[in-house]
């Protein structure tokens, strides 16, 4: 068994009670009996889209398929992939399976070109999103004793809102605070007695550093947890949070396409997330071919929502990387795992033919001491090659040692950065806090190839 393992196994013990507590119920449903709910969700929602969804109904129709040719889950396969151009493409509300009237909720992408995409919940999808998100803040071993600071954004964006209902839901405390106004968040964090935090991994790691500067140690205070999500971040990311502010660090998947925050989420035994998959169907493609992937080899993500009505979501391409893990958890749970997601295909960046991802340049920083998981990733071209500066913040201490301590860091991590990537990389050492920060999606890297 993994360190993770055996470091679960006395917290699962410890949440016993909460373990059968309704909410979690499905959390355990035996395998044969989560395979007969899905395949009659999925009939359902097939059915749902076809009759109401002309997208749909079109590219079943292009296929020679119709929804009673659905007769196992492995019938998936026969049905069309939805990508996110089809949401911008039928914006705002083309892929509605449900009339305005029962529509209840509206969301929408930020959007970083032209058109957001926009999603519709019924008061029965609200109902699944706030359950989903209640078993995911049990997962996470949570209860209703909890003070749960949310400081995802609340808006159109739907990490705020998905988790301030699971919360309330849970039966927590629930500070809505929104994102942004780090000392505030801050003040609260600490007069407030909150147990736990919801936002992104990079504005978490925001605000280590600024409660620092004020002279705040999060170790000292009743902060537990931390539910972090909505970016791909990695293990060594988990350590650094995990010991700079003495908390249990929790990784929540999700995607607005398929409902927001609450798809999966990391038990006390850290090793995967669970997949609600008696809501969210998943499976594993070969991106480059469309084709299933072999059990537990990695691939693109790809879900289907099972009892969404008014957008139901079928085989929907995530471009995150992940994999479906073999075996059982030691927590009990009969939901399957997915391995955590530390890129997507659309991060992927190509400098001078070689692929690279944000992730292992982060996996190099954080492995390296002196340096501060802030960084900045420039692309630029001089006649007509590919050049990559990485600005790396380095601590304090090491910015005001001597120079040589500083070229030598440099050297160093330019070494480790061309044995990883392949590429050779100019690092350029800056001052704490020289780095713009985000107060929700971290923005890490300035393309001005094309310019
Ligand atoms: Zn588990």
């Amino acid at each position: 068994m993994s360190a993770r393992g055996e470091r679960c196994a006395t917290p699962v013990l410890s949440t016993i009670g909460s373990v059968f507590q309704p909410a979690s119920a499905p959390d355990y449903i035996p395998e044969i009996q989560l395979q007969q709910l899905q395949l009659s969700r999925l009939r359902a929602v097939v059915e749902r889209a076809w009759e109401r969804v002309p997208l749909f109904r079109s590219r079943l129709d292009a296929r020679g398929i119709v929804p009673e040719d659905i007769r196992t889950l492995g019938d998936v396969t026969l049905l069309p992939f939805t990508v996110k151009t089809d949401l911008r493409d039928t914006y705002p509300f083309g892929l509605f399976a449900s009339p305005m009237r029962d529509v209840v909720r509206l969301h929408a992408s930020s959007g970083t070109t032209g058109k957001p995409i926009v999603v519709a919940y019924t008061s029965a999808d609200l109902e699944v999103w706030s359950q989903v998100m209640e078993r995911a803040f049990a997962t996470c071993g949570l209860h209703r004793s909890d003070i749960i600071q949310n400081a995802y954004g609340y808006g159109l964006f739907t990490g705020g809102l998905g988790a301030h209902y699971g919360a309330e839901r849970l039966g927590a405390t629930v500070i809505p605070i929104s994102g942004g106004n780090t000392d505030r968040q801050i003040m609260i964090l600490r007069d407030f007695g909150v147990t736990a935090i919801c936002c992104t991994p990079s504005y978490f790691l925001h605000m280590v550093d600024r409660a620092a500067d004020l002279g705040v140690d999060l170790r000292e205070l009743p902060l537990r947890a931390g539910v972090f999500g909505a970016e791909p971040w990695t293990e060594t990311m988990r350590t650094r949070i995990e010991a700079m502010a003495g908390i249990r660090a929790f990784d929540i998947y999700g995607l607005s396409e398929i409902i927001g925050p609450g798809v999966a989420v990391e038990c006390e035994c850290q090793g995967g997330l669970h997949i609600f998959e008696d809501h969210f169907y998943p499976e594993i493609i070969n991106p480059e071919t469309g084709e299933p992937m072999p059990p537990g080899e990695e691939g693109e993500l790809v879900l289907t929502t099972l009892s969404k009505q008014a957008m139901p979501v079928i085989r929907y391409r995530t471009r995150d990387i992940t994999a479906l893990l073999p075996g059982s958890c030691p927590c009990g749970r009969t939901l399957r795992r997915m391995k955590r997601i530390s890129r997507r295909s659309d991060d992927m960046l190509i400098v001078r033919g070689v692929n690279v991802f944000p992730s292992q340049i982060e996996s190099v920083l954080l492995a390296m001491a002196d340096t501060m998981p802030h960084y900045q990733i420039i692309l630029t071209r001089e006649h007509g090659l590919d050049q990559m500066e990485v600005q790396v913040e380095v601590t304090a201490r090491m910015f005001s040692d001597t120079v040589g301590a500083l070229e030598k860091l440099n050297d160093q991590l330019a070494d480790a950065m061309e044995r990883v990537l392949q590429v050779r990389t100019r690092i350029t050492l800056v001052e704490p806090h020289t780095i713009p920060r985000s107060e929700g999606k971290s923005h890490r890297v300035i393309d001005r190839r094309s310019l």
